[in-house]
């Protein structure tokens, strides 16, 4: 169920992104993984990773939470609905 109304949202990145990293830092899906102590940000299933100053969000591991949206400084991330793409 939740699946479903997580495949209808996703998360669009703009290339209006500073690399900042605050929203590597607020995503709870990150923010779990790095409590586990052998966390490996390099192999680590985060939702969203800072790659050459870019944020880019894995839509496998994302759960559409907006957190980063909202925090993003620039409004460089935006939580979209999406048209019934399984209808
Ligand atoms: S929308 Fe996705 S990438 Fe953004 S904070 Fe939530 S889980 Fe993390
Ligand atoms: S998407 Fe926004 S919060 Fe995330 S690194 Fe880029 S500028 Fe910073």
């Amino acid at each position: 169920m939740a699946k479903a109304d997580k495949k209808n949202k996703q998360i669009v990145q703009s290339d209006k992104c500073i690399g900042c990293g605050i929203c590597y830092s607020v995503c709870p899906v990150n923010a779990k993984l790095m409590k586990s102590d052998d966390f490996d940000p390099d192999t680590a299933d985060l939702a969203i990773r800072i790659v050459d100053g870019m944020a880019i969000i894995n839509d496998e591991f994302c759960i559409r939470c907006g957190a980063c949206s909202k925090i993003c400084p620039v409004e460089s991330l935006t939580l979209v609905e999406l048209e019934s793409a399984t209808a």
